[in-house]
């Protein structure tokens, strides 16, 4: 049995006074962890006050991207290293906005991934497809390929504790949501794939988030689907009640 995951996605919202409201809004109301997990992506500069903020709840904690370097001359990057010091648990990685406005390549994912691994992290690896790519009846093979570069080298064992995240292009924060049964079928498409690289064991324990305008009143019909374990979300996340009434979905 999968355990869901609603995690939040704050993008580049929010500055750490907004981040402890955040956290004393959503306090004794999140779901106990073995139920559903809760986890925030947060930018960089809010992190030490999340993480502080998340010990005393159920509540997990991500970075929006990390380097591939432990340390260095590598100015404005963040560090994988230091963001396990910090206590972080996840790092968000490959999010199309990244991909898009940032030039991240499969290669730079990859290594992101291996790098997060190294440092005792976990990836949350994100996938998608253009709505060309998805009308040109690309999706699957698109997606299968940006799953196959992000996991090379990976062993078996950490593609199981790893989260995928399928977000299509088209729509993050457009309002636009991909129906139930859309989602369903790329996140199926994954864990075939999955299975196809490593084995059935690991595509069955390996979880598969969808995200793209996902919100409290669409979030139970997704939820239902079989191969869905749980929701990266971006603007519905922000505000506490909305993440409270996300995370308690069930
Ligand atoms: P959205 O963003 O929920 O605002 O569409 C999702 C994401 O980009 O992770």
């Amino acid at each position: 049995m999968r355990t869901p995951i609603i995690a939040g996605n704050w993008k580049m919202n929010k500055n750490p006074e907004e981040t402890q409201a955040f956290l004393d809004g959503v306090k004794g109301k999140l779901p106990d962890s073995s139920k559903v997990q809760t986890v925030i992506a947060a930018p960089a500069i809010d992190l030490f006050t999340l993480v502080e903020g998340a010990k005393d709840q159920p509540l997990q904690t991500a970075a929006e991207n990390c380097y591939f370097e432990d340390e260095g001359a590598f100015t404005g990057e963040t560090s994988p290293k230091a963001l396990k010091e910090m206590g972080l648990d996840y790092v968000v990685i490959g999010h199309s906005e990244r991909r898009g406005y940032f030039h991240e390549t499969d290669q730079d994912i990859n290594k992101k991934a291996k790098a997060i691994f190294k440092n005792g992290l976990l990836p949350i690896i994100c996938c998608g497809e253009s709505l060309e790519q998805r009308e040109a009846g690309q999706t699957n093979d698109w997606v299968a390929s940006q799953v196959d570069a992000a996991l090379a080298g990976l062993t078996a064992e950490q593609v199981k504790v790893s989260v995928i995240a399928y977000e299509p292009i088209w729509a993050i924060g457009t309002g636009k949501t991909a129906t139930a049964d859309q989602a369903q079928e790329v996140v199926a498409h994954i864990r075939k794939t999955v299975a196809k690289l490593y084995d059935e064991a690991t595509a069955d324990a390996v979880r598969i988030l969808y995200g793209g305008s996902v919100k409290p009143s669409n979030v139970k019909e997704l939820m239902g689907k079989e191969d869905i374990d749980g929701g990266l979300v971006g603007g519905a996340s922000m505000d506490p009640e909305s993440f409270i009434a996300l995370a308690n979905y069930q």
